[in-house]
């Protein structure tokens, strides 16, 4: 395993140990989503609560099991997307569903930009299993964004 494939797989190891956002609290903001999503495959869930304020995240909280990857994932996405935008978090989830086709190919320096410590994720693209363990967080706040009223053109990247 090359360095950056360890420090990558100790960033994982990190939030799957202490992960940001767990525990559902009551959500911020104006407008409320909430989504439960099951990665059948590993046997991976999550359900997560996100709220909105004008055209940003206000909050982000979530419960869930499954294996490290699945859990590591939320927690980054929670750091990446609370006070963000709703347009720089389409461009973050857009960027990492390319992280996750890319099979493993480092992104470049705008890609790493977006994602921050998502980028660690960037080995799962090998293992086409493993992908839906890593997207699983991502899939439930676009469900969770549906869910808070938020038009399909602040949402679809
Ligand atoms: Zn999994």
């Amino acid at each position: 395993m090359s360095a950056l494939e360890q420090m990558y797989q100790q960033v994982i190891m990190d939030h799957a140990k202490e992960a940001h956002g767990r525990g559902l609290e009551p959500a911020l903001g104006s407008d409320v989503g909430e989504s439960f999503q099951v990665n059948t495959t590993c046997g991976d869930e999550v359900r997560l609560r996100v709220g909105i304020e004008g055209d940003r995240v206000a909050s982000l909280t979530w419960e869930g099991q499954g294996c490290s990857i699945s859990q590591a994932s939320v927690s980054i996405l929670h750091d990446l997307v609370v006070g963000a935008t709703l347009d720089d978090t389409r461009a973050a989830e857009a960027a990492f569903l390319a992280l996750m086709q890319a099979r493993g190919e480092e992104p470049d320096a705008a890609t790493e930009d977006l994602l921050g410590d998502a980028t660690a994720f960037v080995g799962v693209g090998r293992y086409p299993a493993r992908i839906k363990c890593a997207l699983l967080g991502w899939m439930a706040l676009k469900d969770a964004l549906i869910q808070a009223n938020v038009p399909p053109e602040r949402r679809d990247s």
